[in-house]
């Protein structure tokens, strides 16, 4: 099966804007895509669009699997929780048993190297550590695709190479399906084995290619 594929997607905003034209797209499971292109090419609609938060108005947009997992930017944490907290609220909002989430929560919290800072709130942390939190946050749901909107884009040149290196090391072990956005083709390269480039006006798939293993530094 598929764990996102997108039929013939259009986007059109009320405006008149089309922001998305003929877009094709498969993601098996295991595979980590990656979107590059330039500012206002689509990327944000398109990832809008895989996690269902928006509809297309032509096409279609199909995801296997229950649970998608969303990574932004900012790391929207909540401050007055810590750590473990924050990480196992999607679980609590789920419903699940609080022996169970507990111990999905501090899996997610070792997978991305968080041990020991389970009690802190997210205000003691750095820029690098709260998007590990935000990272094992969606790992704690087990998404069976995982959706990035330039995860990595507000961090520091050091902190953005181990967190690239983190992820590398988080997909090899967990195998989950990953769409990616970024403006950087080196980040792309590193990270995934496969690259779309999207052009603007309108936003559409221009080209394609596979990576080789091992990937590239960037
Ligand atoms: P990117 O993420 O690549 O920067 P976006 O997906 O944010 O691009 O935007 C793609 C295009 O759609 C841009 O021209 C943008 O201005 C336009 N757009 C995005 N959202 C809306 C909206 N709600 N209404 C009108 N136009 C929009
Ligand atoms: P940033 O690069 O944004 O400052 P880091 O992830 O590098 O964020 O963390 C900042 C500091 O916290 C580092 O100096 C490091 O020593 C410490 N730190 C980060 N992660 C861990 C960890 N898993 N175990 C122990 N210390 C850590």
């Amino acid at each position: 099966g598929t764990a996102l594929r997108l039929d013939g997607v259009e986007k059109r905003f009320p405006n008149g804007t089309t922001a998305l034209e003929k877009v094709e797209l498969a993601i098996a499971p295991g595979d980590f895509v990656s979107v590059v292109g330039p500012s206002g090419c689509g990327k944000s609609t398109l990832l809008r669009l895989a996690s269902g938060l928006d509809q297309p108005t032509g096409g279609t947009v199909h995801t296997s699997g229950d649970r998608v997992g969303y990574v932004f930017q900012d790391a929207t944490l909540l401050p007055w929780r810590s750590v473990l907290a924050n990480v196992e609220l999607p679980a609590e909002l789920a419903g699940a048993d609080k022996a169970e989430r507990r111990e999905r929560a501090r899996d997610a919290i070792r997978l991305v190297g968080l041990e020991g800072f389970e009690k802190q709130l997210p205000g003691q942390l750095s820029g690098g550590m709260r998007m590990r939190v935000s990272l094992a946050r969606a790992l704690m749901m087990r998404p069976s695709l995982f959706l990035f909107d330039e995860p990595f884009g507000a961090l520091d040149e050091m902190t953005r190479m181990r967190m690239q290196e983190e992820l590398q090391r988080i997909f090899a072990e967990t195998g989950f399906a990953g769409l990616f956005i970024t403006h950087s083709v080196t980040e792309a390269v590193f990270l995934s084995n496969r690259v779309l480039v999207m052009s603007a006006r309108p936003g559409r798939i221009v080209a394609e290619f596979d990576v080789p293993f091992p990937h590239p530094r960037p």
